[in-house]
């Protein structure tokens, strides 16, 4: 394990460092990642991002983009950048199975590892952790980590802040989430006197859709909701002949298990979509419905209380029917 006096004396002087984050990043992944890469190149270090997959490209636009390196395009190299690593930064994920074949590259690794996350239930493979649950985005926690672990506020540049303006707004719903607090809105204050320019940020992130993306939007709309009055549940159900046809690529299904969820009556929305190799599931709930419970018992996964996942190797149509089956041990929580 590392103390924070160790931890500095090591970031004293120019090192080889890999950030890494969750497969298929949202805007937290590399919200949170770029902006610690900005942070750390400012003080010498030799920095790569280093993505398990590919990522939409409405994230594709933050600084130091170009700069990142995605393991499934770049194997080799990547693997030796983990294996040559001092210290290896593990972002908005806390277990080695999120970041699939890298994960035991970086537990393997020679690298102290430091965990920065708001994920339930981390996994034991760090050797330092700045972790809150609490928190509404791992962006958040890198801000902590930089001005109050590290003691370096100056060095949040408006590239730094503008990264984590971006993981903070993805992560709480453009700052609509039940952990938005007061701190939050400082940190976003900060951001922005740093040189994040909010209203640009929002226009590169919920601006830049594909039409086939919007004609995608309202086939699931029109055609893929099912709503459940007696257990104030709406799922949307999408296969892959949608997928095939609306050209969906990676990102063009973030957000839109929340139309679901803004039925005023809805306390719980699943998205779940037939990819090549697997049903993948996205819940939402609101208030203190467990969306992650039922991710966790059922479909391999889990997340945050009211923004979870999980997958599964069944059929599409009969992972729909499970979930159906699951909702009557949950009625009361979801009719109160
Ligand atoms: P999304 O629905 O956007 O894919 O995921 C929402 C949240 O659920 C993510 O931030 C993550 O915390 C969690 N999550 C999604 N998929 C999985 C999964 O397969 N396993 C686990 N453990 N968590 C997941
Ligand atoms: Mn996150």
């Amino acid at each position: 394990m590392l103390d924070i006096t160790s931890l500095n004396n090591l970031l004293a002087h120019p090192k080889k460092i890999v950030i890494t984050t969750h497969h298929k990043p949202d805007g937290d992944a590399m919200g949170s990642s770029l902006g610690l890469y900005n942070y750390l190149i400012q003080q010498g270090h030799h920095t790569t991002v280093i993505t398990p997959t590919d990522y939409p490209d409405f994230l594709s636009w933050m600084p130091g983009n170009a700069e990142v390196i995605i393991y499934t395009e770049k194997t080799d190299q990547s693997a030796a950048l983990i294996a040559d690593a001092d210290l290896i930064f593990c972002l908005d994920f806390n277990n080695l199975s999120r970041i699939n074949e890298m994960g035991e590259l970086v537990r393997t690794a020679k690298a102290y590892k430091i965990m920065i996350d708001h994920h339930l239930e981390p996994e034991d493979f760090d050797d330092y952790r700045h972790w809150d649950i609490n928190a509404c985005a791992a962006a958040q926690l890198v801000y902590s980590f930089i001005v109050d672990v590290l003691d370096n506020k100056k060095l949040i540049n408006k590239d730094v802040a503008t990264c984590l303006y971006t993981g903070i707004m993805t992560d709480s719903a453009s700052f609509r989430l039940p952990n938005t607090t007061s701190a939050v809105h400082r940190v976003v204050a900060d951001l922005i006197d740093a040189g994040a320019v909010n209203w640009r940020i929002h226009e590169l992130v919920y601006n830049s859709a594909s039409e086939n993306r919007l004609r995608f939007l309202g086939h699931c709309l029109s055609n893929c909701l099912e709503v459940l009055p007696e257990f104030n549940t709406a799922i949307i159900t999408v296969n892959k002949h949608d997928l095939e046809k609306y050209d969906v690529n990676t990102g063009d299904t973030e957000g839109i298990v929340n139309y679901a969820l803004s039925i005023a009556s809805i306390r719980l929305a699943a998205f779940i979509v037939e990819r090549p190799d697997k049903v993948k599931l996205s819940l939402r709930s609101k208030g203190d419905f467990p969306a992650n419970e039922i991710c966790k018992l059922y479909f391999s996964g889990g997340g945050h209380r009211n923004a979870a996942g999980g997958v599964s190797s069944a059929p599409l149509q009969e992972v729909v029917n499970q979930l159906k089956l699951i909702l009557p041990e949950y009625k009361k929580l979801l009719i109160q």
